[in-house]
């Protein structure tokens, strides 16, 4: 192609809502254009990267045996009633709804699981059809609290989701290791640094769950992972071995202390000599359900912070949010900063963190301003809580495992593999007619790759403060022939030639023949990011180029022919 026939337009101010350097360049490249808020369009350039990367995920799909199909973005409330989630995906504010003309409820799609567990329940009869494993590439809507990031996090996206089909539980694990090694490549061919790690996997559980997260400072995402045994995982699920705690002792006679204005654990250590380890913080939730909302306490060792994901899984709850001050003072009877396990009214469910299990003689809040207890024992004093764990694992703590030490990195979450069962197909009564002839609910799995977010992510970990350093396999052109001198009949005609064999060679080029002067033109190059270039100037005429890679921007002199060599023999492994 040639770019004086491509629509480009560089800006000379970075955008003002641009806060990480992907969404920058860009927006300044021009790749794409704000219409709203997290909502975008792509640039032809922009596109071109976008369906590679979607070539690349149909190949690596194709090859498992997976079947690309098209759902309806817009779909009936009546299809999200059959799963129950429509009223929790209204309250959550995330999905967009509408009405038609005989006013009916419609939505735009979030996700499609119930779409295509109807579709399975219709167009599957037999487990001899089974495995079927069917995926979309197609646009997402999801009314996001903060769109932001540009691509990260927009409210329009294009995902690809992909959904298992199975007759039981072992035929789901190969279903989903087949969709992990397709990731895998996946991500391998894009050009990602990155990671598969343990997610949270809902209520429901199991190891059946994880994210592929590219790493990068920008990323919304805490990982704790431990390099010596390769255990990683979303700090929403990581485990860990927590740290010592000082030996129980025999329990002791409950002591109640005056405490004016002694409310957090740091004052607490200093007022009564004691280390945070040996008492227990009372942390009250508000807790949301589809029929109700409650108030919750929880106990966590003093030393130790709680995982609100682990928790609202513990509760399976819908949402959870901390107690504001009237709620806690309405609860307790007491000012914030005092609630305890001693004395809650036993309308209020109490948690307790497993650290906590068989500690004696705590330290505690005890429901009355100005108050504390020492020497609390759980069963004794209290009522005894409902153990679970609900600890957020930190750096500097061992993994789960033991064989070594966490560290947190930030990552992006570009892909998530997800073992459903037979949660939607229960649900919605999707069955097929089994071995024994009985019908039988499908066990699923549903799979998602966030391609306008792994694109913008690829620039995120590839760019220098000239612009973007494509990945040669989803860059919009892998080798940008620039003309300097485009007066020059004969030169141009020298770089049109270079171009021409590079195409006859499969190289995907481009020519640059902008009547750019030479400044504006590099600078522009830069900025767009093609991972190699081929410079037709001044020796042009004695068969010299200057060759480049965008990575290092290091110039050599080359015969054309060993140019195109050069750019062949980089650009073979892709
Ligand atoms: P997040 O936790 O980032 O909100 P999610 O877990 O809700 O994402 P999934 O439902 O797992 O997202 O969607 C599959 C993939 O779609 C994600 O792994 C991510 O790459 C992408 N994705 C999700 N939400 C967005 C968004 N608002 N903008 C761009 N891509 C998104
Ligand atoms: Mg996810």
């Amino acid at each position: 192609m040639h770019l004086s026939q491509v629509l480009i337009s560089t800006l000379r101010e970075d955008p003002a809502d641009a806060e990480i350097p992907s969404h920058r360049l860009l927006a300044r490249a021009g790749y794409i254009v704000k219409t709203a808020a997290g909502i975008y369009t792509y640039s032809p350039l922009m596109w071109r990267t976008l369906k590679k990367i979607m070539q690349i995920v149909r190949d690596e799909l194709d090859r498992e045996g997976a079947q690309e199909l098209m759902m309806p973005i817009l779909q009936p409330r009546e299809l999200w009633e059959s799963s129950g989630r429509w009223e929790r995906y209204v309250a959550d504010g995330i999905m967009y709804t509408l009405q038609d003309r005989k006013g009916a409820d419609m939505c735009l799609g979030p996700t499609h699981e119930e779409v295509i567990t109807a579709f399975a329940n219709a167009a599957v009869n037999s487990y001899k059809q089974l495995p079927i494993n069917l995926y979309q590439i197609q646009d997402k809507f999801r009314d996001e609290i903060r769109p932001r990031f540009g691509l990260m996090r927009g409210r329009e996206f294009i995902m690809m989701d992909a959904y298992s089909f199975d007759a039981d539980q072992e035929a789901l694990d190969e279903a989903y290791a087949k969709m992990s090694r397709a990731y895998h490549r996946i991500f391998e061919r894009c050009g990602l640094e990155f990671g598969a790690v343990q997610a949270d996997a809902g209520a429901i559980g199991g190891s059946g769950s994880e994210e592929f997260m590219v790493f990068a400072d920008a990323g919304e995402d805490a990982i704790l992972r431990c390099p010596a045994t390769g255990y990683a995982a979303n700090v929403e699920r990581a485990g860990s071995i927590p740290p010592e705690a000082p030996a129980a002792t025999d329990p002791a006679a409950l002591e109640k202390h005056e405490t004016p204005d002694i409310r957090t654990v740091e004052q607490l250590e200093g007022f009564f000599s004691m280390p945070a380890a040996a008492m227990a913080k009372t942390v009250l939730y508000e807790a949301t359900w589809s029929d109700r909302d409650e108030v919750v306490a929880v106990m966590m060792r003093g030393d130790l912070e709680i995982n609100e994901v682990k928790l609202v899984n513990a509760l399976d709850c819908l949402a959870l949010k901390l107690a504001d001050d009237e709620k806690i003072k309405a609860t307790t009877g007491a000012e914030v900063g005092f609630a305890g396990p001693v004395g809650l009214s036993e309308d209020v469910r109490l948690f307790a963190d497993e650290t906590l299990r068989g500690r004696t003689n705590l330290l505690t809040g005890c429901n009355e301003t100005g108050y504390h207890c020492l020497n609390v024992n759980l069963g004794r004093d209290c009522r005894e809580p409902e153990f679970a764990d609900l600890r957020k694992a930190r750096a500097g703590e061992t993994e789960p495992g033991g064989g070594g030490v966490l560290e947190e990195v930030r990552g992006i979450e570009v892909g998530h593999i997800f073992k459903l069962g037979t949660k939607y197909s229960s649900a919605m009564n999707a069955t097929f007619s089994s071995q024994e002839g009985k019908p039988a609910p499908f066990v699923m799995g549903c799979y998602g790759i966030g391609v306008s977010r792994t694109a913008q992510s690829a620039v995120e970990q590839n760019h220098d403060d000239a612009g973007i350093i494509w990945p040669a396999p989803i860059a919009p052109f892998e080798v940008v022939v620039a003309v300097l001198d485009y007066k020059k009949d004969d030169v141009m005609a020298i770089g049109t030639k270079i171009y021409e064999d590079l195409r006859a060679a499969g190289v995907d080029a481009c020519l640059d023949d902008r009547p750019v002067r030479p400044g504006p033109k590099f600078k522009d190059l830069e900025l767009l990011g093609f991972p190699l270039q081929i410079t037709v100037g001044r020796k042009a005429g004695e068969g010299i180029v200057e060759f480049s890679e965008r990575r290092n921007r290091e110039k050599v002199d080359l015969s054309i022919d060993d140019a195109i060599a050069r750019c062949r023999e980089l650009l073979a492994d892709r």
